[in-house]
């Protein structure tokens, strides 16, 4: 096995060559002549000259040798659908979607904006606008009209593909009429709207303009549709960032070096390989879905398991908390993508569920998109017994920045630390105001990316080179770097740790303390399933920290000299564990936290209610009456 450190320089050191040979992960159609010009910094183009298809690359490239192997794999707890489509049964689906958009006006260029659930038309309509050249916008479900409209008006579709309704917990949520608000709303309006009908709620069609998938798919059975071979630097798809307020920041891809990137990733990071199973928790509105529901897994010619639901659900649709383990044995899965937050969840269920299942496929669990904090990564790892594995990256980079790459070399993940930087990041730490490089040991800097950034990563900002400029590599003075906006540390072995959000940090008496900080602090404390710390405008400090606790026992919510004994408690651990600078203000008990869909925790909207300021955009909200818990907690002093 390679040693990582070797395979790290070569990437560094002789990109082009280590560039070129990961291409051959892939398929070309032709052959590309150059493999990174970085002539117009930050604009890196790879491998230029080069085309390509994802499509060809995800499915029809697996046809000759494992045409009859499971490719997607489709379970809803929602509805109770289980259904697997070999890699032939996926092409033949997506020829339909392919055809059916091309009756609908769609070519090469266009987009497609996909509104729609976890279910398999979505992924079909993905691979079919990649299959045509077409430009997918995926817009997450769970976004409101506002959002939506603003979305519509920045990709401007010509087509939107959507579904009748989603369904959370049990509840049907109706996309119809959001989307018609939405388009009502919207300047820009789409010459057709596609909409697949699970009948799950009635659906008012708009004449001349709506069409039923069922209607158009069976007019295209036999339907035969080419990849349409794309220059590598063609756009492959936008997708906006989560958090996003005011004018939507539509994150573009390209097609060959997202194409390459994910290849080499399942290789070397995922350490996957054709014919396995890999189930991402995730959603197709998040770059997760993207990468590594859809292409990644589908590339690596494995079957990837989509799934629509909460993990406490059974496919009877009852309650079921160990329905992602027993998924894991039924379809031997051998990587597993999911959230810190998922596993927050679970935790709030029978531990005796990790255990009950066969898990003996499973070579990983791999969690993201928010601080894994290490009560909550050794609960899991001690109760599936297999290595959890934290990965950091972004929207904005398609694949991981910090992990570790057991494909290459086979190395512990540390807890607390999502990693080592991945083959082809220069990752520094700078000093926040005089952008200077960090080269010491543990010292604290805003994490950076030095260019040209890998293949997948962002091209640009959709339609907007200058906002991609300066809102990413213009942030340190006299220095061109790409900023992630968080804060990190990195130890004496290369192992970085991220902080936080450089915008998430609150200063109290003029020291600067992260709020993840003293969040790990709180959720060490064993009375306390899940934190979230805000800073607070304090006449006297400045600011002061502020912690929302979710107890694992709910009764302290009711009893007040309970919570009173538990805040104590909870100051006393950040007391011992930082020091008495970092003591929450108030520690106040809610039963949930207000987070986004994709489980990212609202601190700004909870730092509004605590200071008696508009929360701002909540579209994206999962629950409103977390933010209200709170609002009346306020009040009530
Ligand atoms: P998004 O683009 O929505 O995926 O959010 C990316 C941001 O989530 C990063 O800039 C980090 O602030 C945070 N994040 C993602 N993964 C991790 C991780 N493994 N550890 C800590 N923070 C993370």
């Amino acid at each position: 096995m390679t040693r990582y450190a070797d395979f790290y320089r070569r990437s560094i050191d002789q990109p082009d060559a280590f560039w070129a040979e990961q291409a051959q992960l892939i398929d070309w159609h032709k052959p590309f002549d150059r493999v990174c010009n970085n002539d117009n910094p930050p604009f890196a183009h790879w491998f230029e000259g080069g085309q390509t298809n994802l499509c060809h690359n995800a499915v029809d490239r697996h046809l000759k040798d494992r045409a009859r192997q499971p490719a997607l794999i489709c379970v809803s707890t929602e509805t109770g659908l289980e259904k697997t489509y070999s890699f032939a049964e996926l092409h033949a689906e997506v020829q339909r979607m392919a055809a059916s958009l091309r009756t609908l006006g769609v070519q090469k260029g266009d987009r497609v904006l996909i509104y729609m659930p976890m279910v398999a038309e979505a992924a079909f309509a993905m691979l079919a606008c990649a299959r045509l050249g077409a430009i997918h916008c995926v817009v997450f479900g769970g976004f409101a009209s506002g959002s939506l409209a603003s979305r519509i008006d920045d990709a401007t579709p010509k087509v939107i593909v959507s579904a009748d309704a989603g369904s959370r917990g049990g509840k049907v949520v109706p996309y119809k009429p959001l989307l018609d608000e939405a388009i009502r709303l919207s300047s820009h309006k789409p010459a057709a709207v596609l909409l697949t009908d699970r009948q799950l709620a009635p659906m008012d069609l708009v004449a001349g303009r709506d069409q039923l998938w069922n209607d158009l798919r069976a007019q295209h059975m036999d339907a035969s549709v080419p990849c349409e071979w794309l220059d590598s630097t063609a756009i492959s798809y936008t997708i906006y960032t989560s958090g996003t307020t005011g004018k939507p920041k539509g994150v573009q891809r390209d097609t060959g070096g997202y194409a390459v990137a994910l290849a080499a990733s399942m290789k070397h990071i995922f350490d996957c390989r054709a014919g396995e199973t890999y189930f991402s928790t995730s959603d197709i509105g998040w770059v997760v879905g993207h990468s590594y529901i859809i292409y990644g897994p589908l590339i690596a010619g494995m079957a990837t398991l989509m799934y629509e639901g909460l993990p406490t659900r059974g496919l009877d649709l009852q309650p079921d908390g160990g329905i992602w383990w027993r998924l894991v044995e039924k379809y031997k899965v051998t990587a597993m993508f999911s959230a810190p937050t998922a596993v927050r969840v679970l935790k709030k269920q029978d531990p005796a569920l990790l255990t009950q299942y066969d898990l003996s496929s499973l070579r990983a669990l791999y969690l993201a998109g928010e601080p894994l904090d290490e009560p909550t990564a050794r609960w899991i790892s001690e109760g599936l017994k297999v290595p959890i594995i934290d990965n950091y990256w972004q929207t904005e980079s398609g694949w991981p920045i910090l992990t570790i790459a057991n494909g290459v070399e086979k190395k512990d993940s540390r807890f607390g630390s999502p990693g080592i930087p991945m083959y082809g990041y220069k990752v520094k730490l700078l000093h926040e105001s005089t952008g200077e490089e960090l080269t010491q040991p543990n010292e604290k800097g805003v994490v950076v990316l030095e260019g040209p950034t890998p293949p997948g990563f962002m091209q640009t900002v959709w339609r907007d080179d200058e906002r991609f400029v300066n809102t990413y590599w213009k942030s340190v003075p006299g220095k061109m770097v790409y900023s992630t906006f968080d804060w990190g540390i990195r130890d004496e072995d290369g192992y970085y740790f991220i902080l936080g959000r450089t915008d998430d940090v609150i200063n109290v008496a003029g020291h600067r303390l992260g709020t993840r900080e003293i969040e790990e602090s709180i959720s060490g404390h064993s009375g306390v399933a899940e934190v979230a710390v805000v800073g607070v405008a304090d006449a006297l400090k400045g600011q002061v920290a502020m912690a929302f606790v979710v107890p694992k026992d709910s009764s302290v919510l009711q009893d007040s000299a309970g919570a009173l004994k538990l805040e104590g408690e909870i100051m006393k651990c950040v007391d011992q564990d930082l020091g008495a600078l970092a003591r929450p203000s108030r520690v106040r008990f809610v039963s949930v936290l207000p987070k986004t869909r994709s489980g990212k925790m609202l601190r700004r909207a909870i730092q509004a209610v605590c200071e008696g300021r508009d929360a701002g955009d909540l579209t994206t909200m999962d629950d409103p009456a977390a933010l209200q818990q709170i609002r009346d907690l306020m009040n009530t002093g």
